[in-house]
């Protein structure tokens, strides 16, 4: 994927956005010479400067918000969406799902058939309009700050890729906490920037043997780089969660092995192995 437009860039952030820290240090540079700072308190690393909001507003405008084309890839993604609705089944009933940034609703689509009460919300006005046609459930749009949501309504909110793509992401989980009823989770999905294979690659940068350097920060649209070692701290020491699990998200596979069902539920328990982690965490 390429950037539809020429970046620009907001003045650099002095300010941790996450914990509110001021010891906030340079950190990395992409080959694209995209810098990357982080902050020395909670260890989140994040874009610094980040993208205008003309710029995002333009490169999302650029999605194409019609879910995968190819029945293979519909398939893995039905298995990927299930995976994670079952996973969450491990930890409660079935109740109230509010899913943010639901895209083409298909775990709104899953956790329904399994008994789920979903709402969605996403911000392209004719995709959630689309989408909650093909579900059959609300799905919001407009500024998700601002949507009319009762306190303690949602017995799970889930955000499967999404705290990574927004400036503010402090907001999503302060609003998540407020939505949640007591006794109920909160799902974060978000790519793991401290995997062995990152952490690989970011030595390599560092040495100067990487042909395209920090590629895995994915910094054309990804301006927060989470870790199984940071974000679950972050949720309890400054969001009002307790965390019930850290897990690795292993992708679903066509054709399984013996030996790919070890990996997969090697890297299930250990979350700093694999590319994407999944924290579960109930408000305190
Ligand atoms: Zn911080």
């Amino acid at each position: 994927m390429t950037a539809p437009i020429d970046a620009t860039f907001d003045p650099p952030l002095g300010v941790c956005p996450l914990c509110g820290s001021p010891d906030v240090r340079s950190f990395d540079i992409d080959y694209r010479g995209t810098h990357i700072s982080r902050c020395h308190v909670c260890r989140v690393r994040f874009m610094n400067p980040q993208y205008t909001d003309a710029y995002l507003a333009a490169y999302y405008a650029g999605y194409i918000p019609e879910g995968p084309r190819t029945p293979e890839a519909r398939a893995f993604r039905l298995a990927q969406k299930t995976a994670n609705i079952e996973l969450l089944e491990r930890y409660m009933a079935p109740g109230r799902l509010f899913s943010v940034g639901s895209g083409d609703g298909v775990e709104l689509t899953v956790a329904k058939s399994r008994g789920w009460t979903v709402e969605g919300y996403d911000v392209d006005e004719a995709t959630t309009r689309r989408v909650a046609q093909q579900v059959g459930a609300r799905i919001h749009t407009g500024d998700l700050f601002s949507l009319p949501l009762e306190t303690a309504s949602f017995d799970c909110v889930y955000l499967d890729q999404v705290l990574e793509h927004p400036k503010q992401p402090a907001r999503y989980l302060e609003l998540a906490r407020r939505l949640i009823t007591p006794g109920g989770i909160l799902y974060l999905g978000v790519p793991n920037i401290q995997s062995l294979a990152s952490s690989g690659k970011q030595v390599l940068g560092r040495l100067g043997l990487s042909r395209r350097r920090g590629r895995f920060y994915d910094t054309f649209h990804h301006l927060f780089y989470y870790a199984p070692s940071t974000l679950p701290r972050l949720l309890e020491q400054r969001f009002g969660f307790r965390v019930v699990t850290v897990l690795g998200d292993p992708k679903p596979r066509s054709h399984p092995t013996v030996a790919t069902r070890l990996w997969d539920r090697a890297i299930r328990h250990a979350p700093w192995l694999d590319s994407t982690f999944v924290v579960l965490a109930r408000p305190v």
